[in-house]
């Protein structure tokens, strides 16, 4: 497979009236063209930081990527202009946030949003460019697109709004779509809806995705690799069978414990112990070792290095080391009784 994006060893700090936030530290990620990627963690694990660095869209007065590569095609986009980033951006890389109503002009109709990519990107007439408006707005499963493009924002449900925020996405054949948290804003069912829609437009267009959650349920619809953050740092990477089925990051096993299940006996949801740390003071070991049960002396002077699992698994912990005692998942971890 050739490869679309490449991270490497990024750092991202916010300043802050307390000091540095380092919330990103040394992340290394990679992605090939077509494939989708789920970067997963709790918030303030670093997942949306870190796809907003790929865009560039991080506040400039209050924070710096300090150190790394953001390679996309082998361009590194932390040396681009702000001129070349304007070119890429919705060209080449699309984001699409979580409240579709904040990404929607409301005084202007959903069609004439389509088309101002269309026009400023692949310089379309208006003609050609309202063409292409109705035809995104059938490819994402809006009923009567003739009509409806001439409609407002505010005339559409929560869940065609953000097929809408898709097709804006859409409209100018991006290489890769960054998706944060797209469903978190919709109800269940429209979750369902517009997932099952971004997995049938990404095997249409071949457009490779990096979705953004915290919602581990969310992944196994949509990524083929999943990428697990906390404090930081990327803990485990691995593809959805490695991450669901033989996992070996016990933050990975927590987040996988506290995921509803169907036939569990009892229906309370487990939670990870303690808090996240703290950022502004990194811890200098494993970031995940205050809140571990398997923490060992090592943990807290030392930052695991990402053991490789397999070809396509790595997990970042020292249980992993041949001189670990042997630690098996816990039951609760476990999906659908794998071991
Ligand atoms: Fe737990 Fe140590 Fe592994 Fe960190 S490195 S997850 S503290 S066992």
């Amino acid at each position: 497979m050739e490869k679309l994006l490449e991270l490497k060893n990024v750092h991202v700090s916010f300043n802050t009236y307390g000091g540095e936030v380092k919330a990103v530290r040394g992340v290394n990620l990679q992605l090939d063209k077509g494939e989708s990627l789920a970067i997963v963690g709790e918030s303030g694990s670093g997942k949306s930081v870190t796809s907003k660095a790929v865009m560039r869209l991080l506040p400039a007065k209050t924070s710096k990527i300090k150190e790394g590569q953001i390679l996309f095609e082998g361009k590194d986009l932390v040396k681009a202009s702000n001129r070349e980033m304007e070119k890429i951006r919705g060209a080449e890389i699309s984001m699409i946030f979580q409240d579709p109503m904040t990404s929607l002009n409301p005084t202007m109709t959903v069609g004439k949003q389509i088309m101002e990519g269309l026009r400023k990107h692949q310089n379309m007439s208006k003609g050609e460019a309202k063409e292409r408006a109705i035809n995104l707005l059938k490819l994402v499963g809006i009923p009567n697109p003739e009509v409806r493009v001439q409609e407002y924002p505010h005339q559409f449900s929560g869940g065609m709004r953000q097929r809408v925020v898709i097709a804006i996405a859409l409209a100018c054949n991006p290489k890769l779509l960054i998706a944060d948290e797209p469903t978190t804003a919709l109800d269940v069912t429209i979750q369902a809806q517009i997932l099952d829609l971004m997995r049938d437009l990404q095997e249409k267009t071949g457009t490779a995705i990096i979705l953004i959650t915290h919602d581990l349920g969310v992944v196994a619809n949509l990524a083929q690799r999943v990428a697990v953050m906390y404090g930081g740092t990327i803990v485990e990477t691995g593809t959805v069978d490695e991450i669901f089925y033989k996992p070996k990051h016990p933050y990975t096993w927590g987040l996988l414990a506290s995921m509803p299940k169907l036939h569990a006996e009892s229906k309370e949801l487990l939670a990870i112990p303690g808090t996240p740390p703290d950022l502004l003071n990194p811890p200098k070991g494993c970031p995940f070792a205050a809140r571990c049960p398997y923490a060992m002396e090592v943990c807290v002077e030392h930052m695991p290095e990402a053991y490789d699992v397999s070809t396509s698994h790595k997990a970042a912990c020292w249980l992993l080391d041949e001189r670990a005692p042997k630690v098996e998942p816990p039951e609760e971890a476990l999906v659908g009784g794998a071991r």
